[in-house]
């Protein structure tokens, strides 16, 4: 202990830049900013790296991205020396590689674990930020740069009584380390978001009763998950150059794209056939490597939606079951669409119980169970599948104080006002890597991440080179992006639903669409011509 605090004390308390966070994106923006011959400090508030990946290590975890392109790109040593098991990573195996890359790149020495920043505030003066962490250390820097993700911050709901409940209880973004142990008992999990669907199967096979509490019956499209095959390790290994370039071209930085085809031009039964040759490939591809009309056109939407309920019609035996976890009432995929393995197959287990909780919802959480309008359900642990405060949550909960000590929240109070996604008005030379108002959460993350760290590195040497100390957004070229950013989602059919993408899932967040949703090849095309264009709409001095 007395080293390691040995070891704090002796780094600098002034550096060029502070990095808040050791995910995907605060590992790439470490590794890159040393390249850069920048001084650093960099925080987190995990005892190790792994941001989401740290945290989320629930039964099922998996990420929805091919695996050879979660990764990064930025080195080619890594790509060929790590090789994926499988077409969609585990949480297990993609902590291994966060922490294979940490260690290749020898990045952890950079980190302070463990230490949480609280609060950081522009300094007017000095123009630059103080950063404060939660044990008292104060760190000059020119720089700030957060990592912190956008679904991290985890959200409980305010069901009344939760706290009364003596069985265990977790949530799947905060999932103990030593694992849980589901044998002999009755679980009941509360949501279907991506983290229940993932989880549900798994827990079902392991625990002596499930009970599923669903507010809102979700669409899923199956991941058909399976093993790599080592001649398709050596052949994705040898193109991965020519696959990483597509992927920063498309719409969600996946490596396909929107067919340039509408489903309503096309026959009918010619649109069927091709849903179901995707649908039996699985994955993504299905939705967002499909018809160019789904998420704009209700009708074609509507297409995509009865091809998912049939699917559920065919798959969940006991009609009344299949009734209530059929979708209704809302375009598929405005709310984030899942992946799963086998999520609507485990509705056939005798140990697995759905509660409609619009036919019968929760009254209060009681000790020993879940009381709905119906019954009570008598329960040994509670799995909170209830999702996150997304894009706005992790940087709102950090006291960040810009000029004449405006805090972020605050000015975000009617929602977030960025400028590229990236950057805000009055909080000079502070950047946030997937901020809200970037394409981030839709699509391939280290993809998004790339493109933000590569921006921001440029940035930052924009303003060195020429002999300034001081990039700021002004509060038009911010209007007009906020009011961009608007017109896209408006152009979609993802403001009419209530989701966390909306910030409806948090009670009294600002109803806003939080990500860009004009495809990542043509934001990445908009940030390049803003910094070609000596960096459009920024003040540098
Ligand atoms: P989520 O999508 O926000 O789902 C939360 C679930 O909890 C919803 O079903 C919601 O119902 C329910 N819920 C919330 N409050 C409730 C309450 N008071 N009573 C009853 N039900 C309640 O959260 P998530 O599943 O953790 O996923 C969040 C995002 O993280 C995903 O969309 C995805 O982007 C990411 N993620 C990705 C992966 C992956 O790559 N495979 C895996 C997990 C998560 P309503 O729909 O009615 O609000």
């Amino acid at each position: 202990m007395a080293g390691a605090q040995q070891a704090q004390s002796s780094r600098p308390q002034e550096v060029d830049v502070v990095v808040i966070g050791a995910g995907f994106a605060g590992l790439h923006a470490v590794h890159r900013f040393r390249e850069m011959g920048l001084s650093l400090r960099a925080f987190e508030q995990g005892s190790g790296v792994g941001g989401t990946w740290y945290w989320n290590r629930y039964p099922g975890a998996s990420s929805d991205s091919e695996s050879w392109v979660y990764s990064f790109a930025f080195s080619p040593e890594l790509e060929q020396e790590w090789t994926w098991s499988k077409r969609f990573p585990e949480q297990p195996e993609i902590l291994a590689y966060l922490e294979f890359a940490a260690q290749r790149l020898d990045l952890k020495r950079e980190f302070d674990f463990d230490t949480r920043v609280s609060a950081a505030r522009f300094d007017e003066n000095t123009l630059g930020w103080q950063v404060t962490t939660e044990h008292g250390e104060t760190v000059r820097s020119r720089y700030l740069v957060t990592a912190v993700g956008c679904l991290s911050a985890a959200q409980l709901p305010a069901i009344p009584g939760r706290d009364d409940f003596t069985g265990e209880a977790y949530h799947t973004g905060q999932w103990p380390h030593a694992g849980v142990d589901f044998g002999g008992k009755r679980v009941g999990v509360i949501g279907t978001g991506s983290s229940g669907i993932q989880a549900i199967p798994i827990i079902a096979a392991a625990a002596t009763e499930v009970v599923v509490f669903q507010r809102t019956p979700n669409f899923s499209v199956p991941a058909r998950n399976h093993a790599l095959s080592p001649k398709r390790v050596a052949e994705l290994k040898q193109n991965i150059r020519e696959i990483r370039e597509a992927c920063r071209w498309t719409s969600i930085g996946q490596p396909y794209d929107l067919r340039d085809q509408a489903a309503l031009d096309r026959p009918r039964e010619e649109v069927l056939a091709q849903m179901e040759a995707d649908w039996q490939k699985g994955g993504f591809e299905w939705m967002f490597g499909s018809y160019n009309d789904l998420l704009v056109d209700p009708r074609a939407n509507d297409i995509a939606a009865d091809f998912v309920r049939d699917k559920i019609r065919g798959i969940v035996k006991d009609p009344e079951t299949a009734r209530r976890l059929i979708p209704t009432g809302y375009p598929i995929a405005t709310k984030r669409l899942p992946l799963d393995q086998g999520y609507f197959e485990t509705f056939n287990r005798d140990n697995v119980t759905l509660v409609d909780l619009r036919e019968t919802p929760i009254e209060r959480i009681v000790a020993d169970g879940v009381r709905t309008s119906g019954k009570t359900f008598e329960l040994d642990m509670l799995v909170f599948a209830t999702g996150f405060d997304a894009l706005t949550g992790p940087l709102n909960r950090i006291e960040i104080r810009g000029r004449n000590d405006q805090l972020l929240r605050e000015k975000w109070s009617e929602g977030p006002r960025t400028y590229l996604g990236v950057t805000t008005a009055g909080f000079p030379n502070l950047f946030m890597i997937t901020g809200p108002g970037s394409p981030s959460v839709l699509g391939n993350m280290p993809t998004s991440i790339e493109q933000h760290v590569d921006w921001i590195a440029e940035c930052m040497d924009f303003v060195r080179r020429q002999g300034s100390s001081l990039i700021e957004p002004s509060a038009d070229a911010e209007s007009q992006w906020c009011a961009h950013v608007k017109e896209l989602a408006d152009g979609t059919l993802f403001p009419q639903v209530d989701s966390w993408y909306m910030g409806a899932n948090v009670p009294g967040k600002p109803r806003v669409f939080l990500p860009y949703i004009g495809g990542f090849g043509t934001y990445r095309q908009l940030c390049s011509d803003v910094a070609a264009r000596d960096y459009e709409g920024f003040e540098v001095r």
